[in-house]
């Protein structure tokens, strides 16, 4: 039988809408929270139950804060069909970079609106957030159903407003789940208390997420992670296969380490590795090891990227330029030309200067406000233009979505997330 598929997901949704709640009314009632943490609220009695969920996730965090990786210990859970991971919430101090450089894209997300409120600013603002770090898919939950007496026109005018600012984004066939994270109906257990309501809950929403498309179509990438020297095999680059496929065999060419030696850094794959046993070929996902005749330590470093000689990574110089989309999510006061924050992009950090502020846009449907502005500011979505301090490899997100995404930050923050529209050659 086939192996189920890995499904990452991330909560989005204005603030006490109940991600959180929702959080761990899924772990608990999938029997996912630990025993311990089961056991100390059961001795807090009546006065514990009361804010159990919200307590629960209290823990959870206070464990993640001492370093207890609850990611992996306790934020999985299975469907029949799927394995789901919880990554994150935006929030979370390094939601966006770690979405965009980490091993941990989203391949969907729950959007939490509650009935009580509808959708508020930081629905949309999540919303969008969700299209430019590329989620292909949402499920919704209309939350606190309770506190509105679980009244269908309630939960259909709040669907409907939803449904709008998803459909101006591109979201299509999301299912909106009524649901009360609170109370437990319709999370893990059907309720008896909605006989209105006909579709899936959100566990068994959750267990029909699509499957991601592994994109071995697209031209070979693989940002390398580190490099290391090993005895008898020589020098050994590893990183996860983003896109394409590498097989033994193959010629492979490092970038921007090409475009800084001026000369080729390339030769012929010997070996690839995964996981201590050798394979003949390396698909994306694949966290690889591989051996390159010819290439030695110091050839390569962690921000390079692999691939094919006959489609080479593309590469920005200082004397390019590059277009692309924002939405400044955190900038204590405005951004204007000449700001220069570090660009990080899959495994590699480069300083870019903005050149440029081409246009602001209205982030809910990317119409053009205003050409030219002077400054932007959190909150905005823009076109701007960015030039790169040194030569990095990036990617149109029209060509390779997975090397075309990029967070920016300055000051220990993440100021802005974005993705390349284009790139603008410079003279020689
Ligand atoms: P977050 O900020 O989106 O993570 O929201 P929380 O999960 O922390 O919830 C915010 C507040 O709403 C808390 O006081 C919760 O107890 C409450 N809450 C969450 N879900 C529900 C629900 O389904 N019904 C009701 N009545 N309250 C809820």
């Amino acid at each position: 039988p086939k192996e189920k598929p890995h499904i990452n997901i991330v909560f989005i949704g204005h603030v006490d809408h109940g991600k959180s709640t929702t959080v761990g009314r899924l772990l608990f009632d999938t029997g996912n929270v630990p025993e311990t943490v089961i056991k100390k609220f059961e001795e807090m009695g009546e006065k514990g139950k009361s804010f159990k969920f919200a307590w629960v996730m209290d823990r959870l965090k206070e464990e993640r804060e001492r370093g207890i990786t609850i990611d992996v210990a306790h934020s999985k859970f299975e469907t029949p069909h799927r394995y789901i991971t919880i990554i994150d919430a935006p929030g979370h101090r390094d939601f966006v970079k770690n979405m965009i450089t980490g091993a941990s894209q989203a391949d969907a997300a729950v959007l939490v609106v509650a009935a009580t409120d509808g959708v508020m600013p930081q629905t949309k603002e999540h919303a969008f957030l969700a299209r430019t770090l590329g989620i292909n898919y949402i499920i919704v939950s209309i939350n606190k159903m309770d506190a509105v007496n679980y009244d269908e026109k309630k939960f259909k005018e709040v669907a409907e407003q939803v449904k709008k600012l998803l459909m101006m984004l591109g979201y299509k066939d999301f299912p909106i789940i009524p649901t009360s994270a609170w109370v437990g109906d319709n999370v893990v257990h059907r309720s008896d208390k909605m006989p209105w309501y006909k579709g899936p809950t959100l566990f068994e929403a959750l267990d029909q997420i699509p499957e991601p498309p592994k994109p071995t179509d697209k031209p070979l990438r693989i940002p390398i992670q580190d490099v290391y020297s090993i005895k008898g095999v020589g020098t050994v680059p590893v990183g996860r296969v983003e896109t394409g496929i590498l097989r033994v065999g193959d010629i492979v060419i490092f970038e921007p380490a090409s475009t800084i030696f001026h000369k080729p850094i390339q030769g012929e794959v010997k070996s690839i590795e995964m996981h201590h046993e050798p394979l003949q070929e390396a698909y994306p996902g694949d966290n690889i090891g591989f051996n390159v005749r010819g290439v030695g330590k110091d050839d390569i470093k962690r921000g390079d990227v692999a691939g094919h000689t006959t489609n080479p990574p593309t590469v920005v110089r200082p004397k390019d330029t590059f277009k692309a989309q924002i939405i400044v999510l955190n900038h204590p006061t405005a951004i204007t030309v000449g700001y220069t924050p570090v660009l990080h992009a899959h495994t590699t950090q480069v300083a870019v200067k903005f050149e440029q502020l081409l246009a602001k846009l209205d982030p809910r449907t990317g119409n053009i406000v205003e050409e030219n502005p002077q400054f932007i500011k959190t909150g905005d979505s823009a076109i701007v233009l960015l030039r790169p301090t040194k030569a990095m490899v990036i990617e149109p997100v029209k060509e390779i979505p997975q090397m075309g995404r990029f967070a920016i930050r300055d000051m220990g923050q993440t100021v802005a997330a974005g993705m390349v529209i284009s790139i603008q050659r410079g003279e020689e």
